[in-house]
């Protein structure tokens, strides 16, 4: 499913996006929330790999767009959808985003390394794709499993 354009950059968005920099800052290990999985859909993710310890590490992803990517890489990746668990995942090593700040300025940045990787993985969830859809039938079973241990012992 994919999520809406965001139209207005208003106060409403701005309260929107502190609330989720909030929840990634007071989540272990948590660097990105994007905003269909607190059930808003709109294509917007905030990002912070510093998790909060750098105020200019704040990354705000409205309406992006990959205009262009390069090579390949598999890392592993987790999601506040999937707590506890990590998957490997394919991704490409390098990435030609386009993306908006909160004044609508179009902002065009060539990106590598970790962030593009997690830049890749909120981009997913605006359209409804997760770490598990990407990964092989064989690892999706044991993840599916896994998962159910975990809610087994209460720790899902
Ligand atoms: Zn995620």
């Amino acid at each position: 499913l994919k999520a809406n354009d965001v139209e207005n950059m208003d106060g409403k968005l701005v309260e929107l996006i502190d609330g989720m920099a909030r929840t990634i800052h007071n989540t272990y290990s948590a660097i990105g929330l994007a905003a269909p999985q607190i059930g808003e859909s709109l294509r917007l993710s905030v990002i912070d790999l510093s998790m909060g310890e750098n105020k200019d590490d704040l990354l705000v992803l409205i309406n992006p767009e990959i205009l262009e990517s390069d090579g390949n890489e598999v890392g592993d990746e987790g999601c506040l959808s999937f707590p506890g668990i990590t998957m490997s995942v394919n991704r490409a090593a390098k990435i030609f985003l386009k993306n908006f700040d909160l004044n609508g300025k179009e902002i065009r940045k060539e990106i590598d390394g970790f962030l593009a990787r997690v830049i890749q993985h909120e981009m997913d969830h605006l359209d409804g794709t997760l770490i598990i859809d990407r990964v092989s039938a064989l690892k999706r079973q044991f993840v599916k499993k896994e998962i159910k241990r975990l809610q087994k012992n209460g720790e899902w």
